[in-house]
């Protein structure tokens, strides 16, 4: 039997999702294939992993529903180019159907994979699935790459039709004539948590439906406020691994509420800055911030890492996401600036501790997010800029009612005087900076 693959990635679900409707629509039957990449795998530094965990339950899911509908899922542990070669081996394999991933890794390996099946005569096709504007779809009046989010969230708002955020129609087209079903001994046993060499770990993550509408109308006004726990979406790690569509995710913000559309075209905005310039995911952007004389003292690190550095709303967000592997935004700014610019060490160092940590981690968000702190980035805030985290903790936690949560032995002996005044750190990062880039222009 002739048929094509469907290889879900970073969008788990059936419904409204772009590639798995083109599989569906395109004659052959589909089988739908999940790879535990070993080379993403080999990286994880904690067999205990909630994001793996996660993954693998939802592909578990997607493997039942496929049954459900008459159809055969197959998952896979190992390298993707080789599995998919394997496949096209086993199989009578007439093209591969996958959903667009803009980060250098993975179009490294798409690349790869192309040519592999090209070699096969195995046709490939890729769609955009993941964001609402890829790539180069959005560019300056000049063609050049745009740097300014303003502008581009302009002309994203400008470009926005309805038509782009239909659903497709892949749920209704899920049905055992479009699916192939395979001989149980063909399609082999799927990997366990286990077989690939890790254990179960569990954390809190909302579901998959869109967040409840009082919240998306209120956003504007609680997104600041860590105390709260409903304050913003939490739909980071629904988006992140495309259990949610983000056509869905982004018809209800532009019908509800224009500052929540904004913060979710930064997720466009980062990956189209990432597919452009993908030396940024481990270097500045700018070449004036390049060698910047950080600290980086490994003592100060592990107090940060562990939430003890006296300054309580620095305390609260790193112990909070290291018991929870989530932070709120505004928390995610103060613990990132304290690193940057009051500890003055290198960005990266943060980026790699938040990206062990976070659920929804995501390369384009978090180098995004942390260049912009650290002031290096192709979009950074002032260089010079040093937030006070005691004038912060006033702004978005009056009442200590945050912090209070997380370090429960603030003003007793226990907690730690600040590690470092804020004048005094806020001068040495400024001075220091202003020096590196003088030198450097
Ligand atoms: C230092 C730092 C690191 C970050 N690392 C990540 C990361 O690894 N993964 C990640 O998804 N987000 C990251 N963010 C962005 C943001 O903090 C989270 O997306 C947000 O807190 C998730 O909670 P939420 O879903 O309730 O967001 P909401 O505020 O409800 O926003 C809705 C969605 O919009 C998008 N979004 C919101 N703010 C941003 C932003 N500043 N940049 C990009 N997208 C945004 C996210 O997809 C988010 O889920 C980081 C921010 C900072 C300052």
């Amino acid at each position: 039997m002739k048929i094509c693959i469907f290889w879900h990635r970073r969008d788990l679900r059936i419904h409204d999702n772009a590639g798995l409707a083109a599989a569906l629509a395109s004659g052959l039957p589909v089988v739908p294939l999940f790879i535990y990449d070993s080379d993403i795998l080999d990286c994880l530094p904690d067999k205990a992993d909630a994001r793996l965990t996660f993954i693998y339950d939802e592909v578990e899911r997607l493997a039942r529903q496929t049954q459900a509908a008459g159809g055969t899922f197959l998952a896979r542990y190992g390298k993707p180019v080789k599995v998919l070669e394997q496949l096209v081996k086993e199989f009578d394999v007439a093209a591969v159907h996958t959903n667009e991933d803009y980060e250098p890794y993975a179009t490294r390996r798409d690349g790869e994979v192309g040519e592999m099946l090209g070699r096969h005569s195995v046709d490939f096709y890729l769609y955009k699935d993941q964001v609402i504007f890829a790539k180069n779809e959005i560019m300056t009046k000049s063609g050049t790459v745009p740097k300014v989010f303003g502008a581009y969230h302009k002309a994203y708002l400008d470009r926005l039709t309805d038509d782009m955020l239909l659903p497709y129609g892949s749920a209704d087209a899920f049905t055992k004539t479009n699916l192939a079903a395979l001989a149980a001994d063909k399609a082999g046993p799927r990997p366990t948590l286990e077989s690939m060499g890790f254990v179960r770990k569990e954390q809190y993550v909302p579901t998959a439906d869109l967040p409840a509408e009082a919240v998306v109308r209120n956003y504007h006004k609680t997104r600041n406020t860590p105390a709260l726990q409903n304050g913003s979406t939490r739909i980071s790690v629904q988006l992140r691994f495309g259990t949610l569509s983000v056509r869905q995710v982004v018809r209800q913000a532009r019908a509800l509420n224009p500052k929540l559309l904004a913060e979710i075209s930064w997720r466009d905005f980062f990956m189209m800055l990432l597919w452009h310039f993908p030396f940024t995911a481990t270097e500045a952007y700018d070449p004036k911030m390049r060698h910047i004389p950080y600290r980086n003292n490994e003592k100060e690190f592990r107090a940060w890492c562990e939430g003890r550095t006296g300054y309580p709303l620095v305390d609260a967000g790193m112990r909070e996401l290291n018991a929870t592997g989530y932070l709120p935004n505004r928390v995610r700014i103060a613990t990132a600036g304290f690193l940057v610019k009051h500890l003055f060490i290198d960005w990266r160092w943060g980026e790699k501790y938040f990206a062990d940590k976070l659920l929804d981690y995501e390369l384009a968000n978090n180098v995004g997010n942390w260049q912009w702190m650290a002031g290096t980035g192709a979009v950074a805030a002032p260089w010079f800029r040093v937030y006070s985290p005691q004038s912060q903790l006033e702004k978005v936690d009056p009442e200590l009612e945050y912090v209070k949560r997380w370090v429960p032995e603030l003003g007793t002996p226990a907690y730690p005087a600040p590690i470092f005044e804020h004048k005094f750190a806020r001068e040495r990062a400024v001075e220091a900076i202003r020096t590196a880039r003088n030198a450097a222009s």
